[in-house]
């Protein structure tokens, strides 16, 4: 997807979350979309960063950059939240877009994708980025209420 299309997926992950932690629409529900909001929002745009340096939807397309910037906020107390934009960023590009991921870059260069997204130039990216977008907020809530151990918590629960 295109720059525009991963700021509009941070936008509205931003908002989902605030809803999907909170759904009483109170002030913890805007506390979480202020809180979320510019992380994510960097998150979804960090990984095309590799357009310029390295190799594009490779170099910072993987697993092991995720699970570097998941685990960052465990041992820095900073960067939370950039994770689930950096992860967003992967699933848009890997099911909204024609053109997969490499997710295990350096090891395997093979690019792994759905055959269901559209070109990044479609008139119809921005649809696909909505609809990906609510079924990833739709996977954080089935998280959120079925499993939330695996999600990664503070020291006051609060999800990072
Ligand atoms: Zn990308």
């Amino acid at each position: 997807m295109n720059k525009g299309d991963h700021v509009l997926n941070g936008i509205l992950l931003a908002v989902g979350l605030g809803y999907v932690l909170h759904p009483d629409g109170g002030i913890q529900t805007f506390e979480t979309i202020a809180a979320t909001l510019v992380p994510v929002v960097l998150g979804t745009l960090f990984p095309d960063v590799d357009t310029d340096f390295g190799k594009h939807r490779k170099t910072l397309h993987n697993l092991p950059v995720l699970a570097l910037l998941y685990a960052f906020p465990f041992y820095f107390g900073n960067l939370q939240w950039v994770w689930v934009g950096i992860a967003s960023h992967y699933v848009l590009d890997a099911v909204g877009s024609r053109r997969g991921i490499a997710l295990f870059y350096p090891l395997w260069d093979e690019e792994f994708g759905l055959p269901v997204g559209v070109t990044t130039s479609s008139k119809w990216a921005t649809l696909a980025t909505v609809v990906v977008t609510v079924l990833e907020l739709a996977a954080i809530a089935a998280v959120l209420y079925l499993a939330p151990q695996v999600l990664p918590m503070d020291a006051v629960g609060n999800v990072l």
